[in-house]
C-alpha cells in the first residue's frame, strides 16, 4: 500500500542557480505539505552512503562530487500517493525527456545536476528521511 510520505533533496545546482524559492512554490502548488525541511551540506561519506545503490555506476564519482559541492534543501513531503506524485512533479532523470510542467523539465540543466531528488519507492523514501531527520523534527 502507498503511503502518504516522500523524501526531496533541492540539489546543489538548485541551490547555487537560485531555485529554492520557485521548487518550492512547485512542490506547494502540487498540493505536498512540508513535514520537514532544512539547508544542509552532505559529505563525501553521506553522498556515498545516499547513492550506494550507484556505486557500481561509471557517474559514481561526478554525482558524489557534484552533491557535495554546496548546500541542499533536504525536505520531507506529505501528500496521499505521496512517492509516484512526487515522482511526476520532477519529471523524467534527463531533463531533455522531462515533461513540460514538471520541475526538471524547467530547472534542471543536465541528466546529472537534474535539480531535485525524490525518493523512488516507499521504503526508500522512510529510509533516507531518518537519514536525514530526527522524530521530533518531522511536523
Ligand atoms: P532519479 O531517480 O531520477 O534521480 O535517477 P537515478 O536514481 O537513475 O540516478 C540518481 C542520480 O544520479 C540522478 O538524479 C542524477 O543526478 C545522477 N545520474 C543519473 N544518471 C547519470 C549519468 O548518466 N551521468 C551523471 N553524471 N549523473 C547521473
Amino acid at each position: 500500500m502507498a503511503t502518504n510520505r516522500t523524501f526531496t533533496m533541492i540539489k546543489p545546482d538548485g541551490v547555487e542557480n537560485g531555485h529554492i524559492g520557485g521548487i518550492l512554490n512547485m512542490i506547494t502548488e502540487g498540493g505536498f505539505r512540508i513535514v520537514s525541511m532544512k539547508l544542509t551540506q552532505l559529505t563525501v561519506a553521506d553522498a556515498q552512503k545516499f547513492y550506494a545503490v550507484h556505486s557500481a555506476r561509471p557517474f559514481f564519482g561526478e554525482l558524489v562530487e557534484f552533491m557535495t559541492r554546496g548546500p541542499i534543501v533536504a525536505a520531507i513531503l506529505e501528500k496521499d500517493n505521496a512517492v509516484e506524485d512526487f515522482r511526476t512533479l520532477i519529471g523524467a532523470t534527463n531533463p531533455a525527456d522531462a515533461a513540460e510542467g514538471t520541475i526538471r523539465k524547467k530547472y534542471a540543466t543536465s541528466i546529472g545536476e537534474n535539480a531535485v531528488h525524490g525518493s523512488d519507492s516507499d521504503e526508500n523514501a522512510a529510509i533516507e528521511s531518518a537519514f536525514h531527520f530526527a522524530g521530533r523534527e518531522q511536523f
